[in-house]
This record gives C-alpha cells, sequence and structure tokens, in this order.
C-alpha cells in the first residue's frame, strides 16, 4: 500500500488507540534484583504499586466520562496479584492484552520458554474474565525471531510492539504476509520515555528527566496533529503508574478534549484496529 492514503471507518481521518501497560512493581522487583539485598527494597516497588492501587481507578473515570475504549496491556503476574483491579479493567469494557507473565524479555527465551509464559498468563486471564487476550505486547524490550511465529500459530490478532511504521500492517513471518496484524507504537508517544523516574535504581540510567507536562503535551498535541494530517494510526503507550498522576491525568483529560474536538477520529482498540485492517488491506512488513 506504500503511500496510499489510509481509509479508516465512517470516514474518519485517523485512528487512535490508547493503550496502557498496567506493569505495576513487577518491573522493579525485576530490576531492584539486580541490586544487593534489592528483594528487601521497599519504597522502589511501592512505585509500582501505585499503578493498580491509586492511578488505575483515576485513568478508568476518566475513560469512562469521555466514553472512550482503552488497551491494557498485563502482565499475567499483574492479573494475579491484583484480581480485583484486573477484572475492573475488563468489567468497564476495555480490551486486555498479553505482556509477559512477569515482564519477561522475550528475546531472552527459547522458543518453548515464550509458549510457556503466553500459556500461563492466559490461564490467569481465562480464569478471571473469561477469556484469552489476543493482543500482544513485548514487556521489556525486543522479542525473538520466535516470537511472531508463536503468536501466530497461537491465534493472536494483533501485537503493538514495533516501531517502524505508523500504520497497522500484516506480518511477515517465512516470507509470508500472516494475519497477524501489528500496530506499532513509537518512543516519542511513550510516557515511560517522557516522565519515569527513580533515584534508587537509577531510572533512567545517568538521571535526567522529570520532563514538562507542559512539553510533553505539545509533543503528544503535535503529533496527533501530524497523524491526523497524513491519516495514521496514533498510538499512545501509556504506564498507569506514570501517567496516572493527578496533574498528568489532567493532561491526558486535556489532550483526550483536544482530539475529541476534532469529529473525524477513530478511537479504538487493537482487536477493532486490526479486524478492520485485515478486512481492508493486504501488505506486509517483516517483524524486525
Ligand atoms: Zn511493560
Amino acid at each position: 500500500m506504500d503511500n496510499e492514503e489510509v481509509k479508516w471507518p465512517d470516514q474518519a481521518r485517523c485512528a487512535v488507540m490508547l493503550t496502557f501497560d498496567l506493569d505495576a512493581e513487577i518491573t522493579w522487583l525485576n530490576e531492584c534484583r539486580s541490586h544487593p539485598h534489592g528483594e528487601r527494597f521497599i519504597k522502589t516497588p511501592s512505585l509500582g504499586q501505585y499503578g493498580p492501587l491509586r492511578a488505575l481507578p483515576r485513568l478508568l473515570e476518566i475513560l469512562n466520562r469521555y466514553e472512550l475504549p482503552a488497551t491494557f496491556f498485563v502482565p499475567g503476574w499483574v492479573a494475579e496479584n491484583y484480581p480485583q483491579e484486573f477484572v475492573s479493567i475488563a468489567e468497564k469494557g476495555h480490551e486486555i492484552g498479553h505482556h509477559g507473565y512477569t515482564h519477561e524479555r522475550f528475546v531472552e527465551k527459547s522458543t518453548q520458554e515464550q509458549r510457556d509464559i503466553i500459556d500461563k498468563s492466559q490461564r490467569i486471564f481465562e480464569k478471571l474474565i473469561g477469556k484469552k487476550a489476543v493482543g500482544y505486547r513485548t514487556p521489556s524490550g525486543d522479542w525473538s525471531h520466535e516470537t511472531p511465529k508463536i503468536l501466530n500459530e497461537l491465534g493472536f490478532s494483533f501485537s503493538s510492539s514495533m516501531r517502524g511504521d505508523d500504520r497497522p500492517y500484516r506480518t511477515i513471518i517465512e516470507g509470508k504476509e500472516t494475519d497477524l496484524i501489528e500496530i506499532p507504537a513509537h518512543w516519542e508517544l511513550d510516557d515511560y520515555v517522557q516522565f519515569a523516574y527513580s533515584y534508587f535504581p537509577a531510572e533512567p540510567v545517568g538521571q535526567g528527566r522529570i520532563s514538562s507536562h507542559e512539553h510533553v503535551y505539545d509533543n503528544y498535541r503535535r503529533e496527533f496533529d501530524g497523524y491526523h494530517r497524513f491519516g495514521l494510526c496514533y498510538v499512545l503507550m501509556m504506564h498507569p503508574q506514570v501517567i496516572g498522576k493527578p496533574g498528568r491525568a489532567v493532561m491526558l483529560e486535556h489532550l483526550i478534549q483536544y482530539m475529541k474536538s476534532r469529529q473525524d477520529v477513530w478511537f479504538a482498540t487493537g482487536s477493532e484496529i486490526a479486524d478492520w485492517w485485515r478486512s481492508r488491506y493486504e501488505g506486509g512488513k517483516a517483524g524486525k
């Protein structure tokens, strides 16, 4: 499809996919383990606990107020440890996506290990909300060359893990276009890159950044203007523990109001975007 203009449902000019990675403290626990006595740290994991306990209800309320669907990628460990909070996401009609069990780096895992991790979280999802995830976002960086093949074989509908386009595409696996739709996301639309901060262990390494709300809002808004201008798929990649702080939640609300002020924006979940793409478009790209 190269530079052909994308057609979205109901003559919408562009698509917006609001995504939240509900990592809670599992990423911090993983990080702490590499420090002496890190398994005894209490303050650092509490940064993550803020996500499901304080930020999530606030964000769900905002989504509800503007009647917006979102996609939440949740590690199985988080669903298991915060069952009520996890179930509350699905009950509000949002989509649950797969995000590993303990936020593992898939690139470091064997094919069998990856299958086992996927299966373990799927069983937890089935037990808690009665269904498996059909979307996947690779946790902690990269996936392995086998990952898209595994996802496709297990019947996943989409992934939102790569960076190489600003439209969805069919993932090419072993030279063949498949039904596994990639919906790429971008660092400039990732709240973690803008705002995430911890003094010890250092996040980011080398320190720097708690970014100005004004600058981040401006970046997000201008990127939206660009996606709208060129008719693309705007994927906001957020973490409740980061974007759900009081001032940032209000910033997100202002951005939502700005995007909604355009009448021609299609707000959709990952599954809805993938289904639309599969029904309309051929054309893929290697998952690398
Ligand atoms: Zn994550």
